[in-house]
């Protein structure tokens, strides 16, 4: 992973970061109070060209952990926090309703399902049915009732835009998957089997590529995204340190996003927009 890292330059960098322009008006991120969550809302805040329209949501708006998100909101119009427990159908209706209402009338370009769990020290031998369960409900169960509800919004941006083909601008559902799902690839198996995440995000995958088929019609763009190994609190709960830093693996998504066409969707790709094995 650290090759990986190391093999992208600073002076790419920088290039790939000025080449790249998201001109998308409003995004829905869900798990946005910590983590990579909490870092595309900060980055996007930050960014020139911002979205108009920040939907920021998270399944615990008034708890310990929300507390920097409600100061970032508080210092940026515009940037709305919605309640959303990913594992409850009823919270993503409300939720939608809810945005729906924000938007008077207008779509939804890009959909971020980012909220997952995993749980790290279960070995295969010692998996249970219930983490099993638990894990699918949000990682992939969820995802899918979230693209379900916001589709209205997300077919509704779609017609309005004046783009040509697929994008991020126009509308678009990422789907933040791990390449810890990757059947060909197995990243890590000796540090940690963690065999019900790698099932969701495969699961995840699939969705992708079923949602990339049938939303092709209404040119809404899908993608599962793998984001590298990032310092999170997910990912100090494995072994070993992760590589990225929550700053670098979101400026290059967010580089990403704007270069992802019709070419790509239904496809799955890492935070530098390179095609993964599924
Ligand atoms: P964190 O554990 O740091 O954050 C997870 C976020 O998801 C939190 O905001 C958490 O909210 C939220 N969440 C969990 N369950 C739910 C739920 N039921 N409803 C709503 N929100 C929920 O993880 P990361 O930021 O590292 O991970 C973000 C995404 O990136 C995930 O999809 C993960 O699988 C993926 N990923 C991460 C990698 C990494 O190295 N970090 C590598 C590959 C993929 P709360 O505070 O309420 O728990």
């Amino acid at each position: 992973m650290l090759e990986l890292f190391n093999k992208f330059g600073a002076s790419e960098h920088k290039l790939a970061r000025e080449m790249a322009v998201l001109k998308t008006c409003s995004v829905l991120v869900t798990g946005s109070n910590r983590g990579i969550g909490l870092e595309l809302v900060k980055q996007l805040v930050g960014r020139s060209n911002r979205p108009e329209w920040i939907f920021a949501s998270c399944r615990d708006p008034e708890g310990p952990r929300a507390q920097e998100l409600k100061q970032l909101a508080a210092k940026h119009k515009g940037v709305e926090i919605i309640p959303l427990d990913a594992s409850k159908s009823s919270s993503i209706r409300n939720a939608a309703a809810r945005v729906t209402e924000q938007l008077k009338g207008t779509g939804l370009n890009l959909l971020i399902n980012n909220a997952a769990i995993l749980r790290p020290n279960a070995t295969l031998d010692s998996e249970t049915a219930e983490d099993m369960a638990e894990v699918y409900r949000t990682n992939v169960i969820g995802p899918m009732e979230v693209s379900q509800a916001f589709l209205p919004l997300l077919k509704r941006a779609s017609q309005a835009s004046s783009e040509k083909g697929m994008s991020c601008s126009r509308a678009a559902i990422i789907n933040v998957s791990s390449e810890g799902g990757s059947i060909k690839n197995i990243l890590e198996w000796r540090m940690a089997h963690i065999v019900s995440y790698r099932c969701s995000k495969a699961a995840l995958n699939m969705l992708t590529r079923c949602q990339s088929l049938a939303y092709a019609e209404d040119k809404i763009l899908c993608i599962a995204l793998h984001p590298g190994w990032v310092q999170t609190d997910m990912a100090s709960t494995l072994p070993e340190q992760a590589p990225l830093t929550l700053d670098y693996s979101i400026q290059s998504i967010l580089n990403t996003l704007p270069n992802l066409s019709e070419k790509h969707t239904g496809t799955f790709v890492n935070w530098e927009g390179e095609t993964l094995p599924w």
